[in-house]
């Protein structure tokens, strides 16, 4: 089989690739081993809250030129502020077009978003049932806010999150209460309430009766209030409709909150993302995992995965996007580490110990080193083989060295970015090849 790309990976870099280059009219195909990062995100979009040094930044695309001296090699320093402002942009437009808004604010500063422990985390770009907390004044205009969960639903703890969010000096003026609403007819289903999941809630609440009898249940123990934070329970397909309908059925004004995993925000946008890729034409081979790859003259010439064994995959271009260690795209021994399907170089390591890769305490304010290690790309995020570039492979997303999405707070915006530049490289390198056959001599550069 032969395709335009390959793209190794359905995480949001892949995705995002993918989508770029079926809009392009480019013959593309996905390959996706398992379930990606989203499913465990909180489906906001990180650009960048921290520089490398740990100096807070609240405005990511005034800071891309201190990164750039701080971190030369660092996926944004290659790309550059426009080309990553132009992929977010188009980002956020494409959800649109696709039913997903994701709003940022009007200062392009970042915001707030609440996590389920009750304490703050600054992005860029939050889907719009989740309430976008201003960066300096996180409480303005709120006097009163209700944490509500699901009757014996384990994935939420409005009483602990209260308690860290009754902390906070800003929220000194501000009621927090919580609340448990029960789920109708809980007692009918046969299982115990704690052994729900989102997901399984959301199939409860996409019933209108059963959302009636939970709207009038929420007013009975929430009473008056300005702002009242729910679990994500409400579906990845019809969920933001859902919330509408609830918040027109109690009048509140409802924000959601990411869970534990699965976590639907997350997974709400890469169904999205996929349902949008296909209708463009686009192949996704889901359960499918890439083995191995033949090398000639410094290109990637195909690729086999495990469901076609001897049948060798093709294309003209490759991006691979298989994430780092969590989505094994990145495999880690005691001294060094691999990429898992072709060996491609890696970035050099602050360290052979790999003591030193970690901080002691998982929450720690130094960085994790692991996360920022991954494979060393040139300025085109091209990798290399044994130090010679292939000139038809790019990389994108997690598995690119010289980031550190967590501590720094821009694990989507650089998985975006960098997908949606692999994807400018391929589509410009068509249109070339295209102008190269019928004009040879304008591809040439000699008229
Ligand atoms: C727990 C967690 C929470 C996060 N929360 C946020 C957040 O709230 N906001 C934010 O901006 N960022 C967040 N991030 C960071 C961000 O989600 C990731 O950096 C980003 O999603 C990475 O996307 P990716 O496409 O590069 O990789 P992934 O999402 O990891 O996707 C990699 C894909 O490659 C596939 N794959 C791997 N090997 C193969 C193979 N051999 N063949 C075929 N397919 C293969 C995997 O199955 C998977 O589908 C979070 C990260 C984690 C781990």
């Amino acid at each position: 089989m032969k395709f335009d790309n390959i793209i190794i990976g359905g995480g949001v870099a892949g995705l995002t690739c993918a989508i770029r280059c079926a809009q392009a009219g480019l013959k593309t195909a996905v390959i996706a081993a398992g379930q990606s990062a989203l499913h465990f995100s909180s489906g906001s979009i990180d650009v960048l809250s921290r520089l490398p040094t740990g100096a807070v930044t609240h405005y990511p695309f005034n800071e891309f030129e201190t990164l750039a001296n701080q971190s030369p090699d660092h996926p944004y320093s290659k790309l550059g502020v426009d080309v990553t402002h132009q992929a977010i942009d188009w980002y956020q437009q494409t959800m649109k077009n696709i039913g997903i808004e994701l709003h940022h604010q009007p200062d392009d500063c970042n915001h707030l978003r609440i996590t389920p422990m009750g304490t703050f985390k600054a992005t860029w770009l939050s889907q719009s049932t989740v309430h976008p907390f201003p960066m300096f004044e996180p409480a303005k205009a709120l006097h009163k806010i209700a944490l509500v969960t699901i009757d014996g639903f384990r994935d939420f703890q409005p009483q602990l999150a209260a308690d860290n969010l009754r902390l906070l000096p800003q929220f000194a003026n501000v009621e927090i209460t919580t609340a448990a609403v029960a789920l109708p007819n809980v007692e009918l289903m046969q299982r115990n309430p704690c052994e729900y999941r989102s997901i399984d809630i959301s199939r409860v609440l996409a019933d209108d009766n059963k959302l009636q009898r939970f709207a009038s249940a929420m007013k009975n123990a929430i009473g008056e209030t300005d702002l009242v934070v729910l679990p994500a329970v409400f579906g990845n397909g019809t969920g933001i409709k859902v919330i509408k309908k609830l918040e027109q059925l109690t009048g509140y004004q409802l924000c959601e909150i990411p869970t534990m995993p699965p976590s639907l925000l997350g997974i709400r946008l890469e169904d999205a993302m996929k349902s949008y890729y296909k209708s463009l034409g686009g192949l996704i081979l889901a359960g499918d995992e890439v083995t191995h790859g033949e090398f000639e003259n410094n290109q990637l010439q195909r690729i086999f995965t495990r469901h076609h064994g001897d049948m060798p995959l093709m294309a003209n271009n490759y991006l691979l996007a298989s994430g780092s260690f969590f989505s094994r795209g990145l495999h880690a021994e005691r001294h060094h580490i691999e990429e898992a399907i072709f060996g491609l170089d890696i970035a050099p390591l602050i360290s052979t110990n790999h003591q030193h890769w970690y901080q002691s305490q998982f929450f720690s304010e130094q960085p994790h080193q692991f996360l920022a290690m991954g494979v060393e790309t040139n300025q085109h995020l091209q990798p290399s083989l044994n130090g010679n570039t292939i000139t038809n492979l790019y990389c994108a997303g997690a598995i690119l060295a010289h980031y550190n999405p967590i501590f720094e707070g821009s694990g989507s915006g650089v998985a975006i970015s960098t997908g949606y530049h692999a994807a400018l490289s391929m589509i410009a390198l068509r249109d070339n090849y295209a102008s190269s056959a019928i004009f040879p001599s304008l591809a040439e550069g000699n008229i």
